[in-house]
């Protein structure tokens, strides 16, 4: 049964897939990966084609005793004990917003989410996960901007309901926005419905305004 008329058209990249399925990610943007692929059958299969390839890697290498510091022979190592893999499990029921992954970290679906105002009408509630990445849900008013930020690193937003504009393109459900150092930007909710992101980023971000920038130690985003 497909789970949504949505049709997805923002994707994770390569290099993220890969570093899932190598377990070289921080577990926040394990989190996002995990939760995007259970909504996306494209980035399912093409994650599976990097898992066939690592295991293959790992193989040869158990046979030829490849050279030790070869890249591939280092992922394939470290996919052996990857501490923070977020497992994947199939779509959510359909009496709920949050699939199987992201509701395991909320402790339950949107209901069970304790949301805490950062300004502007935007609640935030931070998911606890390993350090190197933090991951969060945003709640953003229809018709509502989050203050315009660049990034220090790279930002991941996956959206579970409504849908967002960033410039030009349209962000609805189950489609993922990559922002990164050169990137400014000043998302909007779209009018209608309150939208609702899983957000992961990798370094503070950098907000453009002042009174965000002073709040910013205290709402650990
Ligand atoms: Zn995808
Ligand atoms: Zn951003």
């Amino acid at each position: 049964m497909k789970m949504d008329m949505n049709v997805i058209k923002h994707h994770l990249t390569d290099a993220l897939l890969m570093g899932y399925s190598a377990g070289t990610l921080p577990e926040a943007f394990n989190l996002v990966v995990a939760t995007h692929i259970s909504l996306c059958d494209e980035c399912r299969a093409q994650m599976h084609t990097f898992d066939a390839l690592g295991g293959e890697v790992m193989e040869m290498s158990e046979i030829a005793a490849l050279s030790p510091d070869s890249l591939m022979v280092t992922l394939a190592l470290i996919r052996q004990d990857s501490a923070d893999a977020v497992p994947i499990c199939k779509p959510a029921p359909s009496n709920g917003i949050f699939p199987a992954p992201l509701r395991d970290y909320a402790g339950g679906d949107l209901d069970a989410v304790k949301w805490r105002k950062i300004g502007g009408g935007v609640s935030q509630a931070i998911l606890k996960t390993d350090k190197g990445a933090s991951a969060r849900l945003l709640r953003i008013p229809a018709g509502t901007a989050v203050p315009g930020h660049g990034h220090r690193g790279t930002e991941l937003t996956l959206v579970l309901q409504g849908a967002f504009y960033d410039e030009a393109d349209r962000f609805g459900k189950g489609d993922i926005e990559v922002a990164n150092e050169d990137m400014v930007h000043t998302p909007i909710a779209e009018e209608g419905m309150d939208c609702i992101c899983l957000a992961a980023t990798d370094a503070p971000l950098r907000f453009s305004a002042l009174i965000p920038r002073i709040a910013q130690p205290f709402l650990r985003i």
